[in-house]
């Protein structure tokens, strides 16, 4: 039985949705894009939704928006995809690298002590899916001593006055925060990814949040970010065909980012299927988790605590005690049956571009450690039963034939 990773959702829903899009005579930015930041707006209960192509090009846009420049740091977990560091170097910054707690996610504690006079942004991470502690993170960055150490140096930052959080939700649409709250709300920006793997796509996508307090005004600024996606062009395409409508002004350095509807097409159907593929992935998710409980040797993925929940995006099995070879070991093992499983992730620390710039994973223990005994299992909603029992037995069968039992 041949088990991919992770094999897009495309059903007929999506193939007319696209289909839709190709006969409309309109395929870049406009409807469809507007209705799935609509559909985002809804799931994440974020204030207003900016749709862009990727999750990178997103956060990149908004540490410029924020002015970043030379030198200043934004905090990172070492323990993530290398985008969330490469989008702080695109933008001018310099990412600091924080390790992470048992549950994957960056330590709270290990936050507040990288934080110095030239921190002007966090960008945690919700591993697999799983939330971070935002209420924790949100309540740092407004302590009155961390207030005091902020220090503004541009139009935003002075208007924020105290270090802005980022949270990289790549994972984690749909998962919930609190009773009734989703992520994608709780942090000044959150930005999701809708790339191809990610649990809702547009093959390639990003969905920036915008909830900033007073006295920004979220309206206004979504706006003025979907003109910088746009090249800084006052006016976009689909205005631009109207008949007298070919006057335009450019008002700035802009990027050029902003998603076609033909991308956007894929995640609006996808999206209002939602609940299905929030069910389905949870059901696997929980087949692994009735299965792999029985065995002392396996740590489950956290999942639920108290009202967090995660998107069940990914599962991230851990073997206890296990060395990186032993996992690679297993893995090799899991491969010969056809199943496809993942890292994630290799710490960025390890990776070979990062260790040129000087970091270190020794200083990043628990990052390491989540490494080292890591799996991610596939899952997605045409995992049938039958195919998740065999993945289960494959895992099972390939960690003993490791330790030799
Ligand atoms: C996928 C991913 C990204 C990058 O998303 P793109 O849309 O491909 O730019 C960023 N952070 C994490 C944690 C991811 O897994």
């Amino acid at each position: 039985m041949k088990i991919p990773f992770s094999p897009p959702y495309i059903n007929d829903d999506v193939i007319f949705e696209v289909t839709d899009t190709l006969r409309s005579g309109w395929i870049t930015t406009g409807p469809k894009v507007k209705a799935l930041e609509d559909e985002i707006k809804k799931l994440s209960g974020a204030k207003y939704v900016l749709c862009v192509n990727s999750w990178t090009s997103g956060a990149i846009l908004m540490l410029r928006w924020l002015g970043i420049k030379d030198g200043d740091e934004v905090i990172v977990p070492a323990y993530t995809y290398c985008a969330t560091a490469m989008a702080v170097l695109w933008a001018g910054g310099k990412p600091v690298m924080v390790d992470s707690d048992e549950d994957f996610n960056i330590s709270v504690a290990g936050i507040r002590n990288a934080i110095t006079e030239k921190t002007k942004a966090i960008i945690p991470v919700d591993i697999a899916g799983y939330p971070c502690d935002y209420d924790a993170i949100m309540k740092l960055v407004n302590e009155p001593e961390i207030k005091q150490k902020f220090k503004a140096d541009s139009s935003v930052q002075e208007k924020l006055g105290r270090i802005l959080v980022l949270s990289d939700a790549a994972h984690s649409l749909g998962a919930r925060y609190k009773n009734d709250v989703n992520t994608g709300s709780e942090t000044d920006v959150a930005i999701f990814s809708l790339h191809a793997v990610k649990n809702v796509t547009t093959a390639e996508g990003g969905a920036i949040c915008l909830n900033l307090p007073e006295p920004f005004d979220n309206q206004q600024l979504y706006a003025e970010l979907r003109r910088r996606s746009l090249n800084c062009q006052t006016k976009d395409a689909l205005a631009k065909t109207r008949a007298g409508g070919w006057r335009y002004d450019i008002v700035g350095q802009g990027m050029k980012i902003n998603m076609a509807d033909i991308n956007a097409a894929i995640g609006l159907a996808q999206i209002r299927q939602y609940p299905i593929i929030w069910k389905e992935r949870k059901r696997v998710f929980d087949a692994y988790n009735r299965e792999f409980s029985k065995y002392n040797w396996a740590i489950l993925p956290p999942s639920i605590c108290g009202e967090r929940e995660t998107s069940y995006h990914i599962f991230a099995l851990r073997i206890k005690d296990f060395s990186e070879e032993q996992r690679d070991k297993m893995i090799d093992e899991i491969s010969k049956n056809e199943v496809a499983v993942n890292v994630h992730f290799i710490p960025m620390p390890m990776l070979s571009f990062f260790k040129g710039l000087g970091y270190d994973i020794k200083n990043y223990p628990q990052a390491y450690k989540n490494y080292c005994g890591e799996i991610s299992l596939p899952i997605y909603p045409q995992l049938d039963d039958e195919k998740v029992q065999f993945v289960i037995k494959t895992v099972i069968d390939s960690y003993y034939k490791v330790v030799g039992k």
